[in-house]
């Protein structure tokens, strides 16, 4: 099997990534969150300047894909007459905040994040690695647990505000007032203990390393975890998924009609105020809709590393995979879309072959191998029967 490359940076809207079906251009809204007329003006670009597929990352971002070397400086002169564009492609990388979609204006997040994000882009930042990124997740238990993240401000155990280095337990305890400046702190810790060499690192690598952390970010409390929801209504509104996370430009522009979106990283868009989803492709509305039990990387022919297919396969199998079942279904050993280990992993291994990894990611050892797409949707029971 090749190895996949590691390229140990993310794309921006400045600074686009290639991919099999040409530039992803990954576009970072302002707390997660896009107006009516910003939603309806990315699905317009999408349609004019790339394919019309639009990814919801698993920071909460969206990828448009599609954009060309040519399309490319008119879309992002599109995406700056909609306030969707930093100063400079810096400036972008180091704006990398996911927030809890449950804010209210004024509450701990909110301001949190807005603070954070005018500190990341005063001149005198820390310069941190392209990955590197930050959670604001301050609502009554936290949620982005699973979410990528370097530096967490989330709520403690004990009902305080806490900002946490990725891998440790315990964080220093913080107030509305000094989480931004706390987390900048920890973030020029990280770079000045050697977090970064060559520019690339995580914080959780670094303290695997055994580099203590300052002493202040050891004391307080742990943080209290809560899993992320499922599609339905919540107090601001309504929680819908998108089929692996991805829908069609005229998909955003009929929901850009239904009111403001805020993004999350959970591969769900949550309509500001709305009491129900308009019925469409792709778009998962219940939490027992069976699509949710995959998840499944672009694939071939959309990345230009993916060895076969995934998503046709996924789509097939959902439906035989038992309420709570989780498969993720991978283009290549480097398993982009679930980083972690899954109960259940199919990784291709050439043109519609594929290694089943049971517990693990999709790089580790397989518990069978040669699995074509025949195999698997004429014997579904193969994924989770026998040796
Ligand atoms: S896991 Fe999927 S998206 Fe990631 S490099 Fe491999 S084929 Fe591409």
């Amino acid at each position: 099997m090749s190895r996949p490359a590691i390229r140990g940076w993310c794309p921006g809207a400045l600074h686009p990534m290639a991919s099999g079906d040409g530039l992803v251009v990954r576009v970072r809204p302002r707390l997660a969150r896009l107006s009516p007329e910003q939603a309806a003006g990315i699905a317009a670009l999408s349609l004019r300047h790339g394919n019309g597929l639009i990814d919801l990352s698993s920071r909460a971002n969206l990828q448009l894909r599609g954009v060309t070397a040519d399309s490319h400086p008119e879309l992002i002169e599109g995406l700056r007459d909609l306030g969707l564009i930093d100063a400079s492609a810096e400036a972008e990388a180091r704006r990398n905040v996911a927030l809890t979609p449950f804010w209210t204006p004024g509450d701990d997040s909110h301001c949190i994040a807005t603070a954070l994000a005018k500190r990341l882009a005063a001149p005198d930042a820390p310069d941190l690695p392209g990955k590197f990124g930050f959670a604001v997740d301050c609502g009554a238990a936290s949620l982005l647990g699973a979410t990528s993240a370097d530096i967490r401000l989330e709520r403690g155990a004990d009902g305080g505000l806490i900002c946490r280095a990725d891998g440790a337990e315990t964080g220093a305890r913080v107030t509305r007032d000094s989480a931004a400046d706390l987390a900048l702190i920890l973030a020029r810790w990280f770079v000045d203990t050697g977090g970064a060499p060559q520019g690339r690192g995580r914080m959780a690598a670094h303290l695997d390393k055994g580099t203590p952390l300052p002493s202040a970010f050891t004391a307080g409390t742990s943080a209290s975890g809560s899993a992320p929801p499922a599609p339905g209504r919540c107090v601001q509104g309504m929680l819908v998924a998108l089929e692996f996370g991805q829908m069609r430009a005229e998909t955003l522009a009929t929901l850009a009609k239904k009111g403001a979106l805020r993004l999350t990283p959970w591969r769900m868009l949550l309509i500001e105020g709305a009491a129900r989803a308009p019925a469409m492709p792709g778009l998962i509305t219940t939490p027992d809709d069976p699509r949710l039990r995959i998840v499944a990387c672009p694939g071939a022919p959309a990345c230009r590393q993916a060895l076969s297919a995934t998503r046709p396969l996924g789509r097939a199998l959902a439906p035989h995979l038992p309420q709570g079942a989780l498969l993720h279904v991978s283009g290549c050993a480097k398993g982009c879309a679930h980083p972690g280990p899954a109960p259940l992993t199919l990784a291709a291994t050439g043109p519609d072959r594929f290694d089943l990894i049971r517990n693990g990611r999709a790089g580790d050892p397989p518990d069978k191998t040669g699995l074509s797409p025949d195999d698997l949707t004429s014997h579904p029971d193969v994924l989770t029967k026998g040796p």
